[in-house]
């Protein structure tokens, strides 16, 4: 161990179902409009231009089911979506190899100060004043790979008070899961802990202080995360 000269910030260890170890954490990377309805709301065109991504901070990503509206937004919006979580990486992995690094998949939402991003996108500056502030990744439990197989199906949706907000089928994505994690590791070295937050399908829109966000994927069940 070596002798830190301040007291290093601890791993961000995560919930696995079923288990009392925790995922420890290394990087967050989250893609751009990757269902094609979402990409239209947006106003962007939903063709199959390369992917893009942008990160969030381990420590955003939050399994409490409490969600604190953020400071200095009036425009803070749900984006629900599967996160894929890697048990091993490397670079230039081949995408008939790409499955072998999951460890498995959760809940997750990709909270956006959206008016904050809207003034970025302007501006052409980065976004993560945007999508990386405290708490702004919800998460639920890991569900490992071994379990669930390989999530390339199944309906994803979140309702906002018990009323429906966002639907689609994880069939939707334009970059699949193994595509993703191809691609990014052109770019990047992957490694074990890292997380990929894979897209939210059409129907993101504002929350508010006591707002009850009920997330579903099939395959991984259900999660209640409360605005407050
Ligand atoms: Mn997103």
């Amino acid at each position: 161990m070596p002798n830190f000269a301040i007291k290093p910030a601890p791993i961000v260890g995560l919930p696995i179902a079923g288990r009392t170890d925790l995922f420890p954490v290394r990087r967050v990377y989250c893609i751009g409009r990757n269902y094609a309805a979402h990409a239209i709301e947006m106003g962007h065109d939903p063709d199959r231009e390369p992917p893009f991504f942008f990160q969030k901070n381990p420590d955003n990503l939050d399994p409490s089911g409490r969600f604190p509206y953020p400071p200095n937004s009036n425009d803070v919006h749900h984006e629900m979506e599967l996160a894929v979580m890697l048990k091993s990486g490397g670079t230039d992995i081949a995408l008939g190899d790409a499955m072998d690094h999951v460890f498995g998949y959760a809940l997750c939402l990709d909270m956006t100060r959206r008016d904050l991003q809207g003034v970025a996108k302007k501006m052409g500056r980065p976004w993560e004043i945007g999508k990386a502030f405290e708490h702004s990744a919800p998460v639920g439990p890991i569900h490992p790979a071994e379990t669930t197989g390989a999530m390339d199906q199944g309906r994803i949706a979140l309702t906002v008070n018990g009323q429906l907000r966002q639907e689609g089928d994880l069939n939707q994505m334009i970059w699949k899961v193994p595509e993703m994690i191809s691609y990014l590791s052109q770019y990047f070295t992957l490694a074990p802990g890292d997380v990929i937050l894979s897209g939210t399908p059409a129907g993101v829109g504002p929350v508010a202080k006591g707002d009850e966000m009920e997330l579903s994927i099939e395959g991984l069940g259900n999660m209640t995360v409360t605005v407050v």
